[in-house]
């Protein structure tokens, strides 16, 4: 942006003679509307000053927080018919004589005068509402007020503090005349004015009204809304102040606005030109005008904190300090995307410039150029309030080649806003671009225009205003200037989903502190109800939050919550074991929702469904991710992941895949019958309620699906090959009498066991996929020197033999369920989706 340097050429052209002689002791302070909020805070600004040893001190002032908002409506509402505007009136005036009352006791001579004062602006409300209408004078005079008001307030408290102060009205010494970048300042005549005043008015100690001004006729004027930073610089120039300390409610200049992204941090140092970009793309700290007569002086700004005045604050100054390239991150609201499009622009010169031409007639201030290198098209953004005028000028202007079909369309969207990243450093460092696009595209944030100043200070880009905050959060953290954070949902909190809650809570500061990720957990589900929250606060007792809520689960709002706008990334993490919650992911990785689950319901379930999941992961980029499905917390899906990846092809799959299989079969000596060993495990908690759900075979049977469809194979559960271990005659029966008749199994695996035994062999229930594709899943005799004879316990086991590696298999083996391992491997999918989104973890 040049429009700095140029308001500082200018200004340098004319430079301003000092009013008084220079002196290092003359400090300017400009407070905000927020920090004279109310008479407490006038006199905590009282207080403040006075601790300062200053030999002459400039106090700036706003009006009270939101009084200038007030005088406006105010005057709006007088112009209507019966309006009740008195009202209105009536609560400003209070608010004021309430704030004298509690500075200055009850009856001073401050709360006469600000009754006289609010007698005269009704005098002028009456008249607005006679006419019908405010005229630009009175308006001009009314909304500057609020500084009358609150400039008297201050140095009455002072004085009767027994401070000697005086109190000067702007409009009796500012001069200022309508330009093109908003006011410029006749510093001669407002210096000389500013003498003659000084001459009558020596006190160290001088507060003075921000905002207002007079114009070239003397009449009343304003610097623009949030002016008195303005007011600020320029009392400190024509004082010839050493600093500028601007008060106001944050610890300074933030890395972006706290309202939109509470994570931003205070930045210690500022160049004038990165303030007056943050400022001018809406960083509402301050006024981008304050920068002018500060850079032509080299006088340091610094934003402060009325409320730490400890702090430091925000320095800025004429170097930047090499904190990073980018130093902070605006958004400017309330726009709208303008666009020429046709084949008459390629090549010929000057249509730009028409397009500037025509709005510039119109009196339309762009934001933001943009133009396609092909030539076809010019976008541009403007305020939203200026969309339609602009449209019809261009329409305008360009009607001969309309008509001639040369330019195909002129539109507007609407609703836009701009993202402006900046920082003194992004110019000459490489990738600071395709970092921010990275951060958006993550966050499914559509890119509509893209502009870089020529300086390479900023690079703005327009998105639509309902992406605006997520855009602006994801590309905070993808600068590292925050966290990034995750918005997380869990589903089922039955065993698994207790542990992983457990795991999270444990961890989330660490990886906050350590990965600059920050995970939010935010919403809980089981088959019943579910708990929504907004921050999702790691202190939050999860399950308790839970058993608590009472409103019914809803998976759609559960996502839709889960997946809130403010947030760049969600991610449910589906811990149950239900088909019907399976049924949902396609729908959730279509919107862009991570999914994350230990359930094999989808991996395993109807192919439609499963290449209906991949599709929608496929075109939103958003992740689908199960390694706790198979082998629980052991790295086997990413493993066959991996060789695949790299370009080995697999041959054959071959493992026992349930740790209630594995731990049967590992104890089986034929030394008890099998039925007790069965009895055993249920009470031991190694199998499900109802141990026909492990001995069916069904789930080795998902898991190996699961593994050949990661494969590349379009199998499905009826392609395997089971063979359960329960026999037909007790499949149907209730779980008690299958209990209870599990015995009647008992000859039959007898008889299976001393016949492998007779061969040197032990049974072992194993799945298969062979080189030909075919699936199988049963017990099986293996050699006791094979690897599947000598597991412990629960234990897993995976062997790939692949291309690579095909005399000797890859083996993953390890303990295979419990609900921590399995917690566990969700986690791991967690942070590796979480890397992918840009953590450093
Ligand atoms: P004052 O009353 O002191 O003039 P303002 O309300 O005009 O204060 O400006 C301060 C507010 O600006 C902060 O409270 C904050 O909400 C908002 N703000 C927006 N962007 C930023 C930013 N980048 N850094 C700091 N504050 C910001
Ligand atoms: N009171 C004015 C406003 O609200 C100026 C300021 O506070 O900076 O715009
Ligand atoms: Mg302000």
């Amino acid at each position: 942006m040049d429009v700095l340097d140029t308001a500082a050429e200018s200004a340098r052209d004319t430079p301003a003679p000092a009013a008084v002689i220079a002196d290092a002791a003359v400090i300017a302070h400009k407070f905000g509307g927020s920090s004279l909020a109310d008479a407490s805070r006038i006199r905590r600004v009282a207080a403040l000053l006075q601790a300062r040893n200053e030999k002459t001190q400039v106090i700036v002032v706003s009006a009270m927080q939101g009084v200038t908002d007030a005088l406006l409506a105010l005057a709006d509402c007088a112009a209507q018919p019966k309006s009740d505007w008195r009202d209105r009136w009536s609560a400003l005036s209070v608010r004021h004589l309430d704030a004298c009352r509690e500075l200055l006791g009850e009856y001073s001579a401050s709360h006469e005068w600000l009754r006289q004062q609010f007698a005269e602006l009704e005098d002028l409300l009456h008249a607005v509402s006679v006419l019908g209408i405010p005229g630009r004078e009175v308006l001009e005079r009314i909304q500057g007020l609020g500084e009358v008001y609150s400039s008297r307030l201050l140095a009455d408290l002072m004085k009767q503090q027994g401070i000697d102060v005086a109190r000067l009205d702007a409009r009796d010494v500012l001069v200022v005349r309508e330009a093109d970048l908003g006011v410029s300042v006749d510093w001669e005549e407002s210096a000389a004015r500013l003498a003659d005043w000084r001459a009558q008015h020596p006190q160290s100690r001088i507060v003075i009204t921000g905002f207002i001004a007079r114009d070239g006729n003397g009449r009343p004027t304003t610097l623009g809304r949030n002016g008195s930073d303005f007011s600020g610089a320029i009392f400190a120039a024509l004082f010839d102040a050493a600093e500028l300390h601007i008060w106001t409610d944050v610890d300074g200049v933030l890395s972006a606005d706290p309202r939109v992204v509470p994570e931003a941090v205070p930045l210690a140092a500022l160049s004038y030109h990165e303030a007056f970009e943050l400022a001018y793309f809406g960083a509402k700290v301050i006024h981008p005008q304050t920068m002018t007569p500060a850079l032509s002086r080299n006088l340091p700004v610094i934003i402060r904190n009325t409320f730490n005045p400890d702090f430091p604050g925000t320095r800025i100054t004429a170097q930047s300090d090499s904190s990073g390239p980018v130093k902070g991150l605006t958004l400017c609201p309330d726009l709208a995307l303008l666009n020429v499009e046709g084949a008459a622009m390629i090549g010929v010169p000057g249509t730009a410039q028409r397009v500037f031409d025509a709005l510039r007639r119109a009196d339309v201030s762009v934001v933001m150029i943009s133009q396609g290198s092909s030539e076809q098209s010019i976008c541009c953004v403007v305020r939203a309030a200026d969309a339609a005028l602009a449209e019809r000028a261009l329409i305008e202007s360009f009607a001969p080649e309309l008509a001639r079909g040369q330019i195909q369309s002129i539109t507007v969207t609407p609703d836009i806003s701009v993202l402006a990243a900046v920082g003194d450093g992004m110019a000459g460092t490489p990738g600071i671009a395709a970092r921010l696009f990275n951060a958006l595209g993550r966050a499914r944030v559509n890119v509509r225009a893209i502009a870089q100043g020529a300086s390479e200070r900023n690079i703005s880009v327009a998105v639509a205003s309902r992406d605006a905050s997520r855009a602006l959060r994801a590309a905070h953290a993808g600068f590292w200037l925050s966290p990034q954070t995750i918005s997380i949902g869990v589903i089922g909190p039955g065993k698994v989903g207790a542990a992983l809650l457990e795991q999270l809570r444990e961890i989330i500061p660490r990886l906050r502190r350590e990965a600059n990720l920050d995970l939010r957990v935010r919403a809980l589900a089981n088959s019943r109800r579910m708990w929504l929250d907004e921050l999702g606060n790691q202190d939050n007792n999860w399950q308790q939050a839970l058993s608590d809520a009472n409103t019914d689960c809803n998976l759609d709002r559960f996502a839709a919550h889960v997946r809130t706008e403010h947030l760049p990334h969600a991610i449910i993490l589906d811990c149950s074991a239900s088909d019907a919650v399976a049924a949902h992911y396609a729908d959730w990785l279509g919107k862009g929702i991570h999914v994350i689950t230990p359930n094999k319901h989808a991996g395993a379930g109807p192919l439609e469904r499963y290449h209906a999941i991949r599709a929608a992961s496929a075109r939103t980029g958003a992740r689908f991710r199960y390694e706790a499905t198979v082998g629980a917390g052991l790295p086997v899906i990413q493993t066959l992941r991996d060789l695949l990846d790299t370009g080995d092809t697999l041959n054959a799959v071959e493992g026992i895949f349930s740790g209630t299989l594995a731990w049967l079969f590992n104890s089986y000596d034929g030394s008890k019958p099998f039925s007790e060993l069965v009895k055993q495990a249920l009470a031991l908690g190694y199998t499900e309620p109802d141990p026909r759900d492990d001995l069916s075979g069904t789930d080795v049977a998902r898991k190996l699906v699961i593994l050949a469809r990661e494969a590349g194979l379009a199998i499905s559960l009826d392609d395997v090959d089971v063979q359960s271990l329960v026999p037909a005659s007790l499949a149907a029966l209730s779980r008690e009498d299958f209990l209870a008749r599990l015995f009647e199994a008992d000859d039959d695996m007898l008889a299976r066991f001393e016949s492998a035994k007779k061969d040197g062999k032990v049974l072992r229930y194993v799945a298969r996929l062979d080189s030909a594709g075919k699936a199988s899943v049963g017990l099986v005799a293996v050699g006791s020197d094979h690897a599947f004879a000598h597991l412990r316990l629960t234990d897993n086991i995976v062997q790939f033999s692949t291309r690579r590696y095909a005399e000797n298999p890859l083996v993953v083996q390890g303990p295979g369920a419990g609900p921590d391992v399995t917690a566990a491997g969700v986690f791991a999918d967690l942070l590796r989706v979480s890397a992918a989104l840009g953590a450093h973890v």
